[in-house]
């Protein structure tokens, strides 16, 4: 089926229309968030300011209850003769009367399963004009066009030729975004086939796309296709022509959208188009925050002649731009630093509240000051402080969020001003800070801090007119040069470090408020040992027990399988995995842990067949050689063919990203799937999805337990949602923490959802399963 096909639906309608003299006709989709999208319309002025302009629903409001909506709840053909007198259209009857719309008939339009797919709907300007007899031919000439749009809908991979197009633009984008990093490709000429191609599928006379930096009030691009340069007689593209942004590329960024617009009815556009002999333009913008900058971009496509374009294929133009945008960030962010590894980096370095650094950064400081130290044999040469604000909560509690991210922000100032500038400054937690001092004893650093406190304590901060005196506690740590220890086991030195600072902030705040503390000496060779033989005999003596969480397939809301999750039972104790799993892998004993969890998770999963298992492995399991053949062993054991799903965080995969292509080849031969856990921060992750062919991706919970209050986290899950649709990636949300999170994920499409509002994590299987 082609290009054809919509215009063949529409030539359907017209001759309706005039057979029976009607007025106006459209077609919708039903959409399961209980709205209907208009896609085909006989007249499109009446399709842009009616149709689309009243909110058409199928729920059970007054509106919905009208014909339209009653047609698709009952599957039986519905009509109102009087529509102006009817209350079901009160909400719209202003647009009514503007068009004298007062008979009204909508047929649904039911697929072979007998599940209606969406509506036939005609107007006319008379009263009382449909009747038994005008219905039930109508009803017959309309059969065409119901099997032309099930058959075009239905199947959701080949919607139609033209659409695949769009698609395969997004498509060579979304490429370009992977392979463009590596290659040094300028976006521009990308942008610039892309806008080419546009002008020839749309039928545009020029199109261009705009890049606005907000926070900076800054234009970051602007590109213009041949067409528009040839229609508008510019010979050649020359940025400084377009001076500033024009009051509708400023207006109509703001908004987040697509659609049709007419010049000669909006104001916006006049001044500015009017002069270039425009009539006509379609755009699509969107507004997205990146590492706290905002940023816009617009895709404005223009003709000369008014010819509308259609819902479906602005939304597409939509995501093209969106696409387009993603890649000029990230191109943006690549060519700044240099390679991509920097520019990963560097894009998830930053704490956007405090510009301060964030936890990953800060590791890595550590890591370089703790290698100088080994290389130098030098002791105590750095200080490593972990810094905790007193009573954070109490504000937060007492004035909110806002008001607490306003103290953080003051005290982030005093700790910069009193700090030097070589000291590293990190925001590792809520209200956790980390500073990282070079060339300063721990005595010394423990001075500093009491200062800072001293400073607090004496000028309160100043939030919205009212003064916060805030106090610090802070645990102090370094590194000691002891014999015989070399740089191989730097990862646990470095665990060393951190736990004896974390222990030093404990020992701090259990003295109650504003005191510093320094790590003891003597702790810092002995800390791993209760760990390693608490594993060791977890091992041992069998104390490893799965934890099942269920995993729910969103679109029937059935189990789709469980994860398994780590739990030690300990001396009646249960501990959970962040008491060891970092110690394990620093251990070397984690590969060990995790073959243990797989073998007895799918022992228990094995005789209910209709689940799935999930299970968690470290990045460790790809240096050792013999892992993925226990695994494929106890697979085979099992029975577990097809149905085990391995999960490995994204950011210790790509390291070894060919040893993975390797291993999961092999694995998928068993049909063993990876799932790319904890996806997220930012676009660039984009890139993973393309090197690893994972068939399912786990969103990060940290984006999605806040979907419903914050714009940039839910821009991140839609997003990462939407590429992974577009390379056939399947989506997991986890952190589901209430019913609207879950009724948003749904709505996006994500296609699996895990969280405590689903199911907390149990030992106990067969409670979910019964
Ligand atoms: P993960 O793989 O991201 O697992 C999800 C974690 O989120 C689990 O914590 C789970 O209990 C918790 N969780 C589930 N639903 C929600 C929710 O709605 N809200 C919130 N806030 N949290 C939720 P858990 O069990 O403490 O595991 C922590 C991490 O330890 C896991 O993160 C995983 O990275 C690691 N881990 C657990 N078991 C294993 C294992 O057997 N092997 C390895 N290598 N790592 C494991
Ligand atoms: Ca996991
Ligand atoms: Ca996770």
């Amino acid at each position: 089926m082609g290009i054809s096909a919509f215009e063949r639906i529409k030539l359907l309608l017209k001759n309706i229309e005039e057979k029976y003299n009607l007025y106006f006709c459209w077609l919708g989709l039903k959409k399961s968030d209980y709205t209907v999208l208009p896609i085909i319309a006989t007249k499109e002025h009446i399709y842009e300011e009616y149709v689309k302009q009243m909110k058409l629903r199928w729920d059970d409001s007054p509106f919905g209850n009208a014909p339209v909506g009653m047609s698709i709840k009952t599957k039986q053909v519905q009509y109102s003769n009087n529509m102006q007198e009817d209350e079901r259209f009160i909400p719209v009857l202003e647009l009514l009367k503007k068009e004298n719309f007062n008979s009204i008939l909508s047929i649904p339009i039911i697929d072979d399963k007998y599940n209606v797919f969406g509506v036939f709907v005609a107007y006319s300007d008379k009263k009382d004009f449909f009747n038994e007899d005008i219905i039930s031919q109508i009803q017959e000439d309309i059969y065409e066009i119901k099997e032309y749009i099930v058959k075009l809908f239905s199947s959701n991979i080949t919607i139609d030729e033209k659409l695949n197009e769009y698609l395969k633009i997004v498509y060579d984008i979304i490429t370009y975004i992977n392979k463009g990093s590596s290659s040094n490709m300028d976006p521009k000429y990308l942008a610039l086939d892309v806008l080419n191609e546009l002008d020839k599928l749309l039928d545009a006379d020029g199109s261009e796309i705009i890049i606005y930096d907000k926070t900076d009030n800054k234009l970051e691009f602007i590109l213009a296709s041949d067409l528009f340069l040839e229609n508008f007689g510019m010979p050649s593209f020359d940025i400084s022509k377009f001076g500033g942004l024009s009051p509708f590329v400023k207006h109509y960024m703001n908004i987040e959208h697509a659609s049709n617009i007419d010049y000669e009815k909006d104001p916006y556009a006049q001044e500015f188009y009017i002069k270039r002999g425009l009539k006509f333009i379609n755009f699509a913008s969107i507004n997205t925050n990146i590492y706290n900058k905002e940023t816009s971009s617009i895709l404005i496509l223009t003709r000369k002649d008014k010819k509308y374009i259609s819902e479906i294929e602005l939304n597409i133009l939509k995501l093209i731009n969106q696409a387009l945008f993603s890649a000029f960030v990230v191109r943006k962010y690549i060519t700044d630093i240099g390679s991509l590894s920097m520019h990963l980096e560097e894009i998830t370095t930053r704490d956007p509240l405090t510009g301060f650094y964030n936890r990953n950064m800060f590791e890595i400081f550590l890591e370089e000051e703790l290698n100088k130290s080994i290389l130098n044999r030098r002791s105590n040469s750095f200080s490593y402080i972990l810094v905790d604000v007193d009573n954070f909560k109490y504000i937060n509690d007492a004035y909110g969020y806002q008001f607490g991210d306003l103290v953080l922000k003051g005290i982030a100032e005093v700790l910069k001003s009193s700090l030097r500038s070589l000291d590293v400054i990190a925001r590792i937690g809520g209200d956790e800070f980390g500073i990282l001092m070079p060339d300063m004893k721990i005595q010394s650093a423990k001075i500093i801090m009491e200062h800072i406190n001293e400073k607090l304590n004496k000028n309160p901060i100043l939030v919205n007119g009212r003064k916060i005196r805030i106090s610090l506690s802070a645990g102090i740590s370094t590194y000691f040069q002891h014999d015989g220890e070399s740089s191989e086991n730097i990862s646990s030195i470095k665990k060393n470090i951190k736990i004896l600072a974390e222990g030093a902030l404990a020992n701090a705040k259990s003295h109650g408020k504003s005191s510093v503390v320094i790590a003891n000496e003597k702790q810092h060779k002995t800390f791993l040992e209760p760990v390693y033989e608490l594993i060791s005999r977890a091992l041992d003596e069998d104390l490893i027990e799965p934890a099942y969480q269920p995993i729910l397939d969103l679109s029937t809301d059935k189990i789709f399988g469980f994860e398994a999750l780590c739990r030690i039972k300990y001396n009646g104790n249960i501990i959970y995995p962040d008491q060891f799993i970092e110690e394990a892998e620093s251990l070397g004993l984690i590969n060990k842990i995790d073959l243990y969890m797989i073998e007895k998770s799918c022992k228990r999963l094995s005789p209910f067949k209709d689940y799935n298992l999930f299970v968690n492995i470290s990045a460790k399991a790809f240096s050792d050689d013999s892992f993925f053949e226990n695994l494929i062993n106890i697979v085979k054991k099992y029975n577990m063919q097809n149905r085990l799903y391995v999960e490995i965080t994204e950011r210790e995969s790509l390291s070894s990203f060919e040893k993975f292509d390797e291993v999961a080849k092999r694995l998928k031969y068993y049909g063993i799937e990876f799932v790319i856990d904890d996806f997220g921060s930012g676009y660039s992750s984009l890139l993973y999805l393309k090197f690893t062919k994972t068939n399912i991706l786990k969103i990060d919970g940290v984006f999605v337990k806040n979907i419903t209050n914050d714009r940039g986290d839910e821009a991140i899950v839609s997003g990462i949602n939407f590429i992974s649709k577009q390379l056939n990636v399947k989506t997991l949300a986890e952190f589901i923490e209430d019913e609207n999170i879950l009724e948003k994920l749904k709505h996006m499409g994500v296609d699996y959802g895990q969280g405590y509002y689903l199911g907390k994590p149990s030992f106990d299987l067969e409670k979910f399963i019964n």
